[in-house]
């Protein structure tokens, strides 16, 4: 990770050195090192796994958020994550005791990085506890338990946003804007893969209960999403097919390779695949009357890799859960637009989508949505 403290050791005496190259890029990496005086979102992760590394890695280089508290069933997790991120005790909660947090002037938002059925009830407690939330990807395991989630945070008055982390990444937000821009016309087709080859066969992921599907809700929710902002419209129809090749590691419920199709009010269609079967799956490709646009990878941790028919796009890489935590910070605490919805709203059309993916699934037969 680039690091923003590093170039600060090279300005003296607040004085920004001279010999300035002159890129847009180049600026902006400027103005992002300049010394931040606004109000912070003081942040608690909640579930100490994998994911969860990332964004506090991330926040660490964060202007507008930073790592205050830990929730986490582990006593020696917490007190490692403790030291490492220094992170006071008086911040530190398991999942008995997180209630109390509704006392803790400290923090402000809690980040929830549980496996995905945990999402509901955990995020409708931290919003009870008056603390805004951000959730991880899938939102919820149904679209119910998400419109419940929408419902408890809007009752407590607090702000509910969801991890899609590509919302926010430099070229995939050029690609959006040339559309907008009508630069590549009328859209006619999109093409999202998404996958990779799973592990360990007792992970979380591949338990039903814990995942609430397969790689659907983990890795081909991305090209679903990617789908409705690189097309910018809601699909009204989806179709689907399943292809399993082992029954054993891919059980009842947990779907392995799913490709689905979906159609858009303009006329534009979309074919996707995502997977549990295929490492190197990370692509998104738009093709619309005037031009095409091209990201590969497109959904990874970066660098996301572009090109138009205008050429490459050329937006420097930074860490996605820094930038992603810094656009947060100023959405919850200054009301800032995101140029993609983020909240609750937004999740709950995925997940509505993937249900009925899983049903066409099923009935082989095209939905209406
Ligand atoms: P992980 O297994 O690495 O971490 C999960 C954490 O939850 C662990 O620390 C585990 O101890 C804890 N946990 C709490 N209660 C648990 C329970 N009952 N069973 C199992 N674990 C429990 O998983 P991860 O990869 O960090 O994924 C966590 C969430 O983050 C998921 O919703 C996933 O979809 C999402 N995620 C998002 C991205 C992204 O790029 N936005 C990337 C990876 C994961």
């Amino acid at each position: 990770m680039n690091s923003r403290r590093d170039f600060l050791q090279k300005i003296t005496g607040g004085l920004i050195i001279l010999n300035l190259p002159t890129s847009s890029s180049a600026k902006a990496g400027l103005i992002d090192s300049l010394p931040y005086e606004g109000p912070v979102l003081r942040v608690a992760l909640m579930g100490l796994g994998g994911y969860a590394k990332r964004v506090a890695d991330g926040l660490l280089e964060s202007k507008m958020a930073k790592l205050t508290g830990l929730i986490s069933g582990t006593p020696e997790k917490l007190s490692n994550w403790q030291s490492k991120y220094k992170v006071a005790e008086a911040n530190c909660y398991n999942y008995e005791n997180f209630d109390r947090i509704k006392d803790n002037p400290e923090i402000d938002a809690v980040y929830v990085t549980t496996p995905n059925a945990l999402h509901h009830d955990q995020v409708i407690q931290i919003a009870k506890a008056g603390k805004h939330v951000i959730c991880e990807k899938p939102m919820a395991i149904s679209s119910k338990e998400g419109n419940e989630m929408i419902e408890a945070c809007n009752k407590a008055n607090v702000k509910l946003l969801v991890g899609y982390r590509m919302h926010f990444e430099a070229n995939t937000l050029e690609v959006v804007k040339m559309r907008k821009e009508g630069k590549l016309g009328k859209v006619l087709f999109f093409q999202g893969l998404c996958g990779f080859k799973i592990g360990d066969p007792k992970q979380w992921r591949l338990n039903k209960t814990l995942s609430g599907g397969g790689s659907m809700m983990d890795i081909g929710i991305y090209a679903l999403n990617g789908a409705r902002y690189m097309v910018g419209e809601e699909p009204i129809w989806v179709t689907a097919q399943e292809t399993k090749t082992d029954n054993e590691i891919f059980k009842d419920g947990i779907d392995e390779t799913i490709q689905f199709q979906m159609g858009f009010p303009s006329g534009a269609v979309a074919s996707c695949l995502s997977t549990y079967n295929m490492n190197n799956l990370d692509r998104f490709f738009l093709t619309a009357e005037k031009g095409f646009a091209e990201l590969q990878p497109a959904a990874g941790y970066g660098p996301i890799e572009g090109k138009t028919n205008k050429g490459k796009l050329n937006n420097p890489h930074r860490y996605h859960q820094t930038v992603q935590m810094d656009e947060m910070a100023g959405i919850i605490l200054k009301g800032n637009e995101p140029v993609i919805p983020i909240d609750g709203y937004e999740a709950v059309k995925d997940l509505k989508i993937i249900e009925a993916i899983y049903k066409a699934v099923k009935i082989g037969k095209k939905i209406k949505l």
